[in-house]
């Protein structure tokens, strides 16, 4: 598959650090990049040049404890483009204009050019380029999405049951239905900050591997919802610090806003 970390109309940065702290909202997020693309931007093209840059703006503090601890953050991960449409490495060879600078990073080159997460071998081509044109120009969207494959496949469900047709590449070519499936994938953007759900339907347990999270609907004397799927995955449960019954309203009015403009 084409690597969906840089894509057409599509970039991510969350293997990076980009989501690990408490305030991973779209406007903290915007200006953490900012101060980084400008920080760096005039470094001179050496690792110890972009290391002392980064020192110099405190920019591995930036953004405070990470929500995650055992998951670093780099500083190098900034703006690409001056439109922010598109986020990556600065450091990257590509983005250089020849030097490999990702030694002055969290990590080193090899570890960086080996990383691929889990979704490269769980989503299908078809998939992805759905993601990716759901989400165009959109990184904060698009990162937070393409790395939950069970949201994905819950919400391109949950508009095929509805629809009694799987969501296919050539519907999106209806303007109406793409905006309405944007906003179910949207739902990542109604979470609480440092809630549950930006991360899907798993925390880390004890040993950092995932363990699939529940919501305790007999806890809550309610019977289980029918968009329990991708009520999970967005970590609607009040104990994950987002209202159950707000997202659940949410999600069936932008179901039904998708089935009205699903062209069929
Ligand atoms: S989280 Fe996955 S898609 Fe995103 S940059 Fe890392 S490897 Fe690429
Ligand atoms: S140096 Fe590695 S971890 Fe840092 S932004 Fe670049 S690719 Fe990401």
């Amino acid at each position: 598959m084409t690597p969906l970390c840089q894509r057409g109309a599509a970039s991510c940065g969350a293997c990076c650090g980009l989501y690990n702290r408490r305030d991973h909202s779209r406007r903290a997020l915007s200006a953490l990049l900012d101060r980084r693309t400008a920080a760096l931007a005039h470094a001179p093209r050496t690792e110890a040049a972009f290391a002392a840059a980064a020192t110099a703006a405190d920019l591995g503090a930036d953004g405070g404890d990470p929500l995650f601890p055992t998951v670093r953050v780099c500083p190098l991960l900034g703006w690409l483009d001056g439109d922010r449409s598109r986020l990556g490495c600065l450091a990257h060879p590509a983005v250089t204009g020849g030097a490999d600078l990702r030694g002055a990073g969290a990590y080193d080159a090899a570890t960086c050019d080996a990383f691929l997460c889990p979704s490269h071998a769980w989503l299908s081509e078809e998939e992805a380029g759905l993601v990716e044109a759901l989400c165009a120009g959109d990184p904060w969207l698009y990162g937070v999405v393409v790395t939950d494959v069970p949201f994905v496949r819950a919400a391109l469900r949950g508009v095929a049951a509805l629809a009694g047709a799987r969501v296919e590449p050539r519907h999106l070519s209806a303007p109406r239905f793409a905006g309405a499936l944007r906003e179910l994938l949207g739902l990542k953007e109604e979470l609480r900050p440092g809630s549950d759900g930006l991360y899907g339907a798993f925390r880390p347990g004890a040993g950092g591997e995932p363990v699939p999270r529940t919501i305790d609907y007999a806890a809550l004397s309610r019977r289980p919802s029918p968009h329990d799927e991708i009520l999970l995955c967005v970590g609607a449960d009040p104990r994950s610090g987002n209202d159950l019954d707000a997202l659940e309203e949410q999600v069936r009015a932008r179901l039904d806003a998708c089935l009205v403009e699903f062209p069929g």
